[in-house]
C-alpha cells in the first residue's frame, strides 16, 4: 500500500503544562527548546530552565531530576513527581560477528522498531527508524513486508539515539572520537512520511548544546517523496540521499511501488534543485544490486546519464536476504562491472560492504513484529495516493 499519513502517532503523553496540572506523568524527550521553555514558564520558572535540563538531558545523558544539581529541590520534586526522562525499552541486542549491533526497541505503547549500530574504522554510524513499520513496499526490504503501524514521535526517535549512547556510554557528549559519529535515516520507515516529527528529531540531535551532530553527518534517505526534498533540504540542510535502484520508470515502478506517485524525471528534478548539493555535499544514490533486474552494463550506463551533471555518489547495495526473498543478490564480477562504468563516468561508486548479515541488521533486513491493530484511533487518516 502506498499512501500519505498523517497524525499517525502513538497515544502522545499530556503536554508538559497539563501534565503538571493534572498529576499525569509527560515526556521531556523529544520536546523542542520552545517547548520547554513554555514548560517551564508555565511553571513560573525561568525559561533558562530549558536550557538547563537541555544540558543535563542531551549533554550529560542524565534521567533523573535528582541528579539535575542546578535545580533546588522543590523543582526537582515537582518535575519528579510529574515528569519523565524516559527511554525506548531494549528487548533485544545482539551483535555480529563483525561488531555491528542491532537493537529491538519497544516504546510506551508496546510497539517495536529496530535500529543498528555500523562501526568503522574511521566512523561509528547509527542507523535509525522513523516508522514502526513501513507504508510503501519496496520489494527488495523486509521492512516493506510489515505494514505501517505508526508514525516515531521526535521523542521515540531522539531515544533511538540516546540508547545507543548509554551503551557506549558516551556521556557528556563528547566532542570527537565518537562511536557514533554519524546518524543515517536508513532504518524502518520513510521518514519523509514522518516530515515534522523527523525534523523536530534533527533539531535536537543537532543542537550544539547537546548531542551536537553536525548536519554533515546526517542524512535523510527517502524513496523518493518529491514534495518534501526541497523543504527538508531548506529548512534541515542535511545530507540527502535517494533509494534509486531502477533507471527505468517501468522497472522503478515495480521494485519502489512510490514510483508511480512520483516517477523518475520528477525525482531526479528534486535533486538537481535540492539546496546547497554541490561536489562537497553529494547526494548518495543508493542502487541496491539484484541478480539479472537491474545490473547489467546497459543499466549502469543508463544511471550515469539519469544522474548526469548532479554532484553525486553512488552508493552499490550487494542485496541482503530475508526470508520469503524474492531477489538474488548480482554477482561479485557483474558489481564490479557496474562500479567501473559509473566510476570512469566520473561517480565515486563505493560497493558497500555487507554489515551484520549474521544478525539480519544489513541495509533492508529490520523489520519488528509490531501489527497495525484493526482499530485506528479516530484521528488518524490514512490517505492514499
Ligand atoms: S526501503 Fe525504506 S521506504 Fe522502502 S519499504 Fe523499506 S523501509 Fe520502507
Amino acid at each position: 500500500m502506498e499512501g500519505r499519513i498523517e497524525k499517525l502517532g502513538p497515544p502522545r503523553s499530556p503536554p508538559p503544562e497539563r501534565g503538571v496540572a493534572s498529576g499525569l506523568a509527560c515526556d521531556l524527550v523529544g520536546l523542542s527548546r520552545e517547548e520547554l521553555g513554555d514548560f517551564f514558564a508555565g511553571l513560573g520558572e525561568s525559561p533558562y530552565r530549558a536550557k538547563q535540563l537541555w544540558h543535563w538531558i542531551y549533554h550529560r545523558g542524565v534521567r533523573k531530576f535528582s541528579e539535575m544539581t542546578t535545580f533546588n529541590k522543590k523543582l526537582q520534586g515537582l518535575l519528579s513527581e510529574s515528569c519523565r526522562v524516559t527511554r525506548p525499552e531494549i528487548r533485544r541486542l545482539q551483535e555480529s560477528a563483525d561488531g555491528t549491533r542491532k537493537w529491538l526497541l519497544a516504546f510506551s505503547d508496546g510497539n517495536e522498531a529496530e535500529i543498528v549500530h555500523i562501526p568503522e574504522v574511521d566512523r561509528g554510524t547509527l542507523c535509525i527508524s522513523s516508522q514502526v513499520g513501513c507504508t510503501l513496499t519496496c520489494q527488495f526490504c523486509h521492512t516493506g513486508t510489515q505494514k505501517l503501524v505508526r508514525n516515531l514521535t521526535p521523542g521515540e526517535i531522539v531515544g533511538q539515539m540516546l540508547i545507543a549512547r548509554d551503551h557506549f556510554n558516551e556521556w557528556p557528549s563528547p566532542k570527537e572520537r565518537r562511536h557514533i559519529s554519524n546518524v543515517v535515516f536508513m532504518g524502518m520507515g520513510e521518514p519523509l512520511y514522518n516530515y515534522e516529527n523527523v525534523a523536530q528529531a534533527i533539531r535536537i540531535l543537532m543542537d550544539g548544546e547537546g548531542i551536537a551532530l553536525s548536519k554533515r553527518r546526517i542524512t535523510l534517505s527517502t524513496t523518493g517523496v518529491v514534495p518534501m526534498i526541497q523543504r527538508a533540504g531548506n529548512e534541515l540542510d542535511v545530507q540527502l540521499a535517494i533509494s534509486l535502484h531502477a533507471t527505468t520508470d517501468a522497472l522503478r515502478d515495480k521494485l519502489v511501488p512510490l514510483n508511480r506517485k512520483y516517477p523518475l524525471a520528477e525525482l531526479i528534478k528534486a535533486c538537481r534543485t535540492y539546496p546547497r548539493a554541490a561536489n562537497s555535499r553529494r547526494i548518495t544514490f543508493e542502487y541496491v544490486m539484484l541478480k539479472g533486474i537491474n545490473d547489467s552494463i546497459t543499466d549502469a550506463k543508463q544511471l550515469v546519464k539519469l544522474i548526469q551533471g548532479i554532484p553525486a555518489k553512488v552508493n552499490l547495495i550487494p542485496f541482503n536476504t530475508w526470508p520469503g526473498a524474492p531477489y538474488e543478490c548480482s554477482m561479485p564480477e557483474t558489481i564490479s562491472a557496474f562500479a567501473d562504468v559509473v566510476n570512469e563516468a566520473g561517480y565515486a561508486s563505493p560497493v558497500r560492504i555487507p554489515r551484520g548479515q549474521d544478525i539480519l541488521a544489513a541495509c533492508g533486513q529490520l523489520k519488528s513484529a509490531s501489527e497495525r491493530r484493526a482499530r485506528i484511533p479516530a484521528k488518524t487518516t490514512v490517505k492514499g495516493n
